[in-house]
């Protein structure tokens, strides 16, 4: 539009005049980030036969209905008590607002008489998303990787299939990196997958010198600086890989796995019950004693 190139005749400076105009262009902007299709209430009709039912449609939920999904026969129920995500789901920062709403459980710690003792009861929320992709909506998109030696222990403790090749397999195949620059070192781009359904990238940021310096301690201290920590062991210091780029969350819900598990199956929006209480499934099933007791 020509009044986008127009030059502004009175120069404004100050915190205000730069917010206004961040809110604006933030609200311009935020119309991308509505989810293409959102998924509709759906209904499961009477007899339905499903080979898997899925409680919960957050971060683990979504990446095993995607992966069941790929096997076209099976029909799977996914069961989530939440409903879709809000735009500030999409943006970093802003998922603070959805704290204590109905996105968020509201869950408060029990007093132990141990932790938490300088609050007002010795108790403090505990932020666990009740929406379409779960945690992953609110959560501080850090995508830090175990230490290989994590899954060593899982595999020395008996788990033949969770050995540290395993697992790193399975991360690969998840992951789409983005990071144009860190994709130039050799080492970061044979760690990282690149075709999977989560992006993974690194957060922007405004103020990278006073992160610089804070890194030089680190290095300064013995702790070095490292181009990339997953790539590293975990080992080192330096900037953090996030579940985000572009300026966009990358949660489990429409931005990755959910998304494909929906297209995988042309019906799939048909098997996402929101709001669907659990105690109705089993009732439900009571007359052919083919439940599952889940409440
Ligand atoms: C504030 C905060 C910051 C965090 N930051 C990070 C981070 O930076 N990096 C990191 O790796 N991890 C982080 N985490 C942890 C991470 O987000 C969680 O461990 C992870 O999302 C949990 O995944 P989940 O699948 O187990 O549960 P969730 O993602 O919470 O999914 C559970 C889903 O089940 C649904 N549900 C529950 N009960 C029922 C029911 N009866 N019927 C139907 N549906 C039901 C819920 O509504 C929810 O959608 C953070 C967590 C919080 C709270």
């Amino acid at each position: 539009m020509p009044c986008y190139n127009t030059s502004c005749t009175i120069p404004t400076t100050g915190g205000f005049p730069n917010a206004f105009a961040s809110a604006v262009q933030f609200f311009a902007a935020s119309q991308c980030l509505v989810p293409e299709e959102a998924l509709k209430n759906s209904h499961v009709h009477n007899k339905t036969h499903f080979d898997f039912i899925i409680v919960g449609a957050g971060s683990a939920g979504s990446v095993m209905a995607n992966r069941l999904s790929e096997i076209k026969e099976w029909n799977i129920l996914l069961l989530e008590a939440g409903g879709d995500p809000p735009i500030e789901a999409s943006v970093p920062e802003l998922d603070r607002n959805l704290r204590l709403s109905k996105y968020d459980w509201q869950y408060l710690t029990t007093n132990d008489g141990v932790i938490d003792q300088s609050v007002i009861n010795g108790s403090i929320n505990w932020p666990r998303g009740k929406i379409i992709g779960g945690t992953s909506n609110i959560n501080a998109m850090i995508y830090v990787e175990g230490n290989d030696q994590d899954y060593q222990n899982w595999y020395n403790a008996g788990n033949l299939e969770w050995s540290v090749r395993d697992v790193r397999r399975c991360f690969k195949k998840s992951q789409s990196y983005q990071n144009q620059r860190l994709l130039q070192d050799e080492a970061i781009s044979k760690h990282y997958g690149h075709n999977g359904p989560l992006a993974l990238n690194i957060f922007n940021t405004t103020y990278r010198q006073v992160t610089e310096k804070n890194l030089k301690s680190w290095d300064d201290i013995g702790i070095k600086n490292v181009p990339d920590l997953n790539t590293a062991n975990v080992m080192g210091s330096g900037i953090l890989t996030a579940t985000a780029t572009n300026g966009e969350r990358q949660s489990s819900n429409y931005q990755s796995h959910l998304s494909l598990a929906w297209k995988n199956q042309s019906e799939f929006k048909d098997l996402i019950t929101k709001t669907f209480r659990l105690k109705d499934l089993v009732n439900y099933h009571s007359d052919t004693h083919d439940s599952f007791g889940m409440r």
